[in-house]
Formats: C-alpha cells, sequence, structure tokens
C-alpha cells in the first residue's frame, strides 16, 4: 500500500489537465492551480496524431474529440500577387492521417479534459505559484493568492514561458532553441467567404495565412516572418510587437493590408518567436516539468498537443508504483526518444514551409505542385514512435 500522495500542477491547457486525469486516476490527490481566470473556448486549431490518439482513447474523451474534429479540407498557398500555386489536401503536408488523427480547437480539447477530471480533482483558477521550498518532507508551496500548502510534489504545466522552469532551472535562455521566425496570431471577420480551409500566402521569410476552422464569421489570422535574432524588446511590448509586425509586411500585397489593419483592431493578439524547449532534465528533486514547459517542439512540428498528452500519460504512470525520484527517472527513460523525434520533424520538413530565400521558395513551390491532392493513408513514423505502456494503478492506503 502506497500512501496516497499530493501533488500540485501549475497550468490548466493540455498538458496539465491530462496529467491531473491520470494522476487522480493512479490513486493521487491532485490540486491544479491556473493563472487565468477561466478556461478559455474557442482558440486556433490544434492536432491529435499517432501515439496521442490512444492518449485520448484511453481518458474516453476520443468520441467527444471525433464530434469537434474541425476537418480543413483545402490548404491553398499563393504568391505574391496572390497568384495560386497549388491547391492540396492539408494532410499532404502535415502528415495526418483522414478519418483517423484529430484536428480540433484548442478550446475543444482542453474543455474536454477539464470535463474529464473536474469533479475528481482541486482546480484553483486566477491563481499561480509564488514560491516553491523543496525539503526532504516535501514541497512548501505559497500562492501569489495568498496562502501556503505543502505537496509532496510539483509539477509545471505552464508551456513554452513555464515559470516554475525557471524557478527551478533558472532563465529560459538555456534551453530556448531559436528556429529563426517569431509569429502573431489573432482572429479577424470572416469576409473572405473561406470555410473549412487555410489559405497561406508567400514572399521569401514571409507567410501571411488565413484559417477559417468551420463556416464561422471568423477566421484565425497568422503572420510569421524570418527574424535571425530574436525581437528581444518586442516580447514584454504588445505595441512594439504590433509595430514590428506592421513594419514587416508593410509592403505586402493580397489581403496582408486588411489584416494589419485587424491587428490593429484584435484583442486577442499571440506573438512569439517560434522555438523549441530543450532540457537536459526534465526534473529537480521533487518538481518536474510537462508537456511544452519541458519540451515544446514548436508549432512547425504540428506535435505540441501530442507530445503534451504523451509526456501527461507517461509521467503518471511512471509514478504509480515509484517514488519521485524513481518515477521522474521512469518518465524521461520512456519519453524522451519519443520527444525527440518529434522535436527532430522540424529539421525534416517545418521549416521548408517557409522559404527564407526566392530560390528555396521555389523549390518549395515545385514541391507542393508535384504533391497528390489524394493525402497519405499513412502517418509520420514519428506520430507512432511510442506504444503506451498499461500502467498498473496504484493502491492507496
Ligand atoms: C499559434 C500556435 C499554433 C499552434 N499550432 C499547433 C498545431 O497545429 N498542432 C499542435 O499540436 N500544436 C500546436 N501548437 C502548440 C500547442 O498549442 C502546445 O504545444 C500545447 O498547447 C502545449 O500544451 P501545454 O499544456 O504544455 O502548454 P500551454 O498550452 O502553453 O498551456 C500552459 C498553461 O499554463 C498556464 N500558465 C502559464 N504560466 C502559469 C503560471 N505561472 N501559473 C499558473 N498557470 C500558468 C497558461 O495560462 C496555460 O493555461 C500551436 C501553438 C501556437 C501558439
Amino acid at each position: 500500500m502506497t500512501p496516497r500522495r499530493k501533488i500540485l500542477i501549475s497550468g490548466a491547457s493540455i498538458a496539465g489537465p491530462a496529467l491531473a486525469f491520470w494522476l487522480n486516476r493512479h490513486g493521487h490527490a491532485v490540486t491544479v492551480v491556473e493563472k487565468a481566470g477561466t478556461l478559455r473556448a474557442g482558440g486556433y486549431p490544434i492536432d491529435v496524431r499517432g501515439t496521442a490518439l490512444e492518449v485520448v482513447r484511453r481518458m474516453g474523451i476520443l468520441p467527444r474529440l471525433r464530434e469537434a474534429h474541425i476537418d480543413l479540407r483545402r490548404l491553398t498557398f499563393l504568391d505574391g500577387d496572390g497568384g495560386q500555386v497549388a491547391s492540396i489536401h492539408p494532410h499532404a503536408v502535415s502528415g495526418g492521417v483522414a478519418g483517423r488523427d484529430l484536428e480540433v480547437r484548442r478550446g475543444d480539447l482542453n474543455n474536454a479534459l477539464y470535463t474529464a477530471v473536474r469533479d475528481d480533482v482541486e482546480f484553483l483558477f486566477d491563481d499561480s505559484i509564488d514560491t516553491l521550498d523543496q525539503s526532504g518532507r516535501g514541497v512548501d508551496v505559497t500562492f501569489h493568492g495568498g496562502g501556503s500548502r505543502t505537496f509532496d510534489m510539483v509539477i509545471g504545466a505552464e508551456g513554452t514561458h513555464s515559470r516554475t522552469r525557471e524557478m527551478l532551472f533558472g532563465p529560459e535562455e538555456q534551453f530556448h532553441r531559436y528556429l529563426g521566425y517569431c509569429f502573431a496570431v489573432f482572429t479577424m471577420p470572416n469576409t473572405f467567404g473561406l470555410s473549412h480551409e487555410t489559405v497561406m500566402w508567400n514572399t521569401p521569410g514571409r507567410a501571411a495565412a488565413l484559417y477559417a476552422v468551420g463556416d464561422d464569421d471568423e477566421v484565425h489570422a497568422f503572420l510569421n516572418f524570418a527574424q535571425p535574432v530574436p525581437p528581444f524588446d518586442a516580447f514584454p511590448d504588445p505595441e512594439a510587437q504590433r509595430d514590428l509586425v506592421a513594419s514587416v509586411f508593410a509592403d505586402a500585397g493580397w489581403e496582408v493590408p486588411g489584416m494589419l489593419a485587424a491587428m490593429r483592431e484584435a484583442d486577442d493578439v499571440f506573438f512569439d518567436a517560434v522555438s523549441q524547449i530543450r532540457m537536459p532534465r526534465w526534473s529537480s528533486g521533487r518538481v518536474a516539468l510537462v508537456g511544452d514547459a519541458a519540451y515544446a517542439p514548436s508549432f512547425l512540428s504540428g506535435q505540441g498537443t501530442s507530445l503534451a498528452l504523451v509526456g501527461a500519460y507517461m509521467l503518471a504512470g511512471s509514478l504509480a508504483d515509484r517514488d519521485h525520484a524513481g518515477g521522474f527517472a521512469a518518465y524521461e527513460d520512456g519519453t524522451r526518444e519519443f520527444v525527440t523525434v518529434n522535436q527532430g520533424l522540424v529539421g525534416e520538413g517545418g521549416t521548408t514551409l517557409f522559404p527564407t530565400t526566392a530560390e528555396a521558395l521555389e523549390q518549395r513551390n515545385d514541391r507542393l505542385r508535384k504533391l497528390s491532392a489524394i493525402p497519405p493513408a499513412e502517418g509520420r513514423p514519428a506520430h507512432s514512435a511510442l506504444t503506451l505502456p498499461e500502467f498498473t494503478p496504484m493502491m492507496t492506503g
């Protein structure tokens, strides 16, 4: 009989609630703290593929996610003048498998995960960890909203810019692998008549895309651009971010002027560097990291969500019959190779979607024109590179 352990998870997006679900299944007492006041609905589309599909199936939420599947049917590439280069099935570039892999709004997945666990786990919204103090008996935590508690373990599931990671391992720069691009995403009115499709305009080093997730009256606007050095000054300053994007795209054609105007009005602009997180270790003492906080692969891989789901399952299972030290070691042992091959997908093809020279763009366009209209029947091997173990639920006492 192993005693019921108290575990705090920081972050309630994808990795956090998925981990809470599995830790609860294994008999732990789980608290999740999230700095946002509520769950956010909607959001950009994210993918669940390969091994991660088995995680959501074992959680019992696969049917619900199938209903929420977006089913993007077309991806059209345009040249600098707005002329069509190629129109293909999105899976032909993402490596997704039609009828099997899922694409859902981030908010729909977040909600499905939360609903699966909210009755069994304590959620603290609008709060965050202020301090962490590890000792032999546990981790003493003080909360921003006041109060302090002691947990047996703390897990950071706070995304790429995780504060728990910074408190534990130091500044992000050491683990941040900048991939040479920055991007802004925001919603704007769908005045384009787009439905279940993406249209992407490119010139060397610049991409502007409109994602119509359904027949909604909104589209997700996406502006991605090459930037050799990360714009550190812009990260903390939303106005500087908008100015930077506007200057990079100032002479762009197609619908870009309207997108820039919409960006000025939008209240949901999300700006960031395209980067990965690569760490030599994912834990220190009684504190560990999961999802983007530990191993963000960047949206160029399309695998961030799947890594978060698989990592959560593996971490909870690895702790089922071990103490924190053995459990965290087993989690890394069982998961690191899967993470590494999926982070490696970026080198294989992700960046070639956004070429930075005229020659490379022409080569990409040639490849796109030759792609079959029929999407592939098999996904990328990396997506299914891990066979999920069955973990025995822990006996609690
Ligand atoms: C524009 C964009 C497009 C993307 N496209 C795709 C795609 O096509 N396919 C795909 O698979 N992935 C995609 N991703 C990546 C995907 O969103 C992430 O990989 C995935 O959400 C990781 O989940 P996570 O739970 O680890 O982190 P996150 O989703 O980043 O969640 C972190 C959570 O922690 C909370 N938090 C942060 N700091 C604190 C704190 N100090 N205290 C408490 N709470 C905190 C945040 O509010 C948030 O709820 C995309 C990402 C972006 C930004």
